[in-house]
């Protein structure tokens, strides 16, 4: 019997192309959450 609590949702990174998973501290944006970190979200923009 599998027993994977796997059921957390996932995004393709688009800057580094990697998937990566609903974190507890994205609960309350994750639908704005575009980016596996604040690095490949600053490769996006790199102007501030
Ligand atoms: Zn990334």
């Amino acid at each position: 019997m599998a027993h994977k609590k796997d059921n957390l949702p996932e995004k393709i990174c688009p800057i580094c192309n990697r998937p990566f998973t609903w974190r507890k501290k994205w609960e309350k944006n994750w639908d704005a959450v575009k980016y596996c970190s604040k690095r490949c979200a600053n490769e996006k923009s790199p102007k501030e």
